[in-house]
């Protein structure tokens, strides 16, 4: 299913799979093949709503990991 871009009301949103990256306080959060639409015209691009869900529910079961802080637990 395509959509119009919201933005430019010209592209379509295409399917892409790109890498989803995001500060968490101190920390930086690096998801690679994250599933996006992007506009083809302008660029715009946002991130599958499944896929953002999934991934704060991964974060919610894991509480503190490792691998998206870049500080020590116990200095948190
Ligand atoms: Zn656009």
């Amino acid at each position: 299913m395509e959509a119009i871009c919201p933005v430019c009301h010209v592209g379509r949103l295409q399917p892409r799979v790109i890498s989803y990256v995001r500060w968490l306080g101190d920390s930086l959060l690096v998801v690679n093949r994250m599933p996006a639409v992007v506009c083809d015209v302008c660029g715009e691009r946002a991130y599958d709503d499944r896929a953002i869900q999934h991934l704060q529910r991964l974060l919610m079961m894991s509480n503190v990991d490792v691998t998206i802080t870049s500080r020590p637990y116990y200095l948190a």
